[in-house]
């Protein structure tokens, strides 16, 4: 991390600086380097933008003052600001709201007009059913999600149509109020008007006062190759809309991949249970499996034991971050028979027989355990 600038040098006070000291300094570096006011070089701007208001939100605040007077920068933590809009641009104007009026009101086009607070919009989350299949190859969805228009009846502006919203008188448009708190003296949003700086004494009918009107839109979405059950996919800006001008939250889709009749997915590879017959473990032979795009052949040689596992190799998922597909297993489940006829007991008799004749050389396993049962017996 690069080393931070002493906030008092940031922003040119002394030390001793008293709290409108800072304030104004913080107001004229603030005007200075708003990104709005430097259309040469915003990026630069910005940065100088952001110092500038991480030190006064420091300063600005006595208890932080006192911490950072005392251990310095690793007294305050900026990153512990909270709010939902932190590392945007909703954190730092939830920060400076208050004055951000008194500076810009009459030069931003008067979206702002107040002051008010600007909110970064909520985020929403929408839950989407794929199949295996679609999970493995991708996938281009339509979805139909909230949107928010206009009111069509007010234009917007939340007030019933020949009457006009007036400037919250608790907070006088500012969409924050400072309450007193033992030494301190902290900001609220405004409780009147929640943050807009406005009241509608008579709102709109149609959108009761809200300015916006929910509708739905179809929104076409990417499902990439090899999404995982759990992942989620961020959709930037088509979340809720955010308040007096703030921008709009974003909306993840969390993908559910739906259970399927044959494969279980273990992160890359694929997992399924072959049942054979008891004659086919026996004899060996081919036999033809389901692959996620088809089927491949395994040869199953003879004297094959119940719970052999055949691999195949590439037959898998290749996952979103990975450069290959996974494997596919196949474990083999061998099948007694059921429900046999006379006929078939017969036979079966019979050849259990012949194979009780050979012993150890047809069933090797059984013979090792009933001579360790013996011996355990004896012992
Ligand atoms: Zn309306
Ligand atoms: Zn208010």
């Amino acid at each position: 991390m690069a080393t931070k600038r002493d906030y008092y040098d940031v922003l040119g006070v002394p030390k001793n600086a008293e709290a409108s000291e800072i304030k104004k300094a913080y107001r004229r570096l603030a005007m200075k380097f708003h990104p709005d006011r430097n259309p040469d070089n915003p990026k630069a701007a910005e940065q100088k933008f952001k110092e500038v208001n991480e030190a006064y939100e420091v300063l600005s605040d006595p208890q932080k003052k006192a911490a950072y007077d005392q251990f310095g920068h690793a007294g305050v933590d900026p990153n512990m600001r909270g709010g939902a809009g932190a590392e945007g641009f909703g954190g730092f104007a939830e920060a400076f709201g208050d004055i951000f009026g008194d500076i810009f009101g009459g030069a931003r086009g008067g979206t702002r007009g107040g002051g008010q607070q600007i909110f970064r919009g909520a985020d929403l989350s929408y839950a989407m059913e794929v199949t295996l299949e679609e999970a493995a190859t991708g996938k281009d969805a339509q979805i139909r999600i909230p949107s928010w228009d206009d009111c069509a009846t007010c234009h917007g502006s939340g007030a019933k149509p020949g009457t006009s919203a007036q400037t919250c008188p608790t907070c006088h448009g500012h969409g924050v109020v400072q309450m007193r708190q033992g030494f301190f003296s902290v900001q609220q949003t405004c409780p009147r008007c929640h943050g807009s700086g406005k009241v509608i004494a008579d709102p709109c009918p149609t959108c009761r006062g809200q300015g916006k009107t929910k509708s739905q839109k179809t929104l076409e979405v990417k499902i990439p190759p090899g999404i995982d059950d759990g992942m989620r996919i961020r959709s930037t800006g088509n979340g809720e809309p955010g308040a007096n001008g703030g921008p709009p939250g974003d909306l993840y889709i969390e993908i559910r991949v739906k259970k399927h009749e044959i494969f279980e997915r273990d992160g890359d590879d694929l997992h399924c249970v072959v049942p054979i017959s008891f004659a086919q473990a026996a004899l060996g032979g081919e036999i033809d499996v389901p692959t996620l795009n088809g089927k491949a052949a395994i040869e199953i040689p003879n004297g094959t034991q119940a719970g052999k596992q055949f691999r195949l190799r590439g037959k898998g998922i290749r996952g979103v971050r990975s450069s290959y597909p996974g494997d596919l297993y196949c474990h083999i489940n061998v099948e007694t028979p059921v429900n046999l006829t006379e006929f078939q007991r017969k036979l079966l008799k019979e050849f259990d027989e012949s194979v009780r004749k050979g012993g150890a050389k047809h069933s090797p396993n059984e013979k090792k355990w009933t001579d360790k049962v013996k011996d355990f017996f004896n012992a």
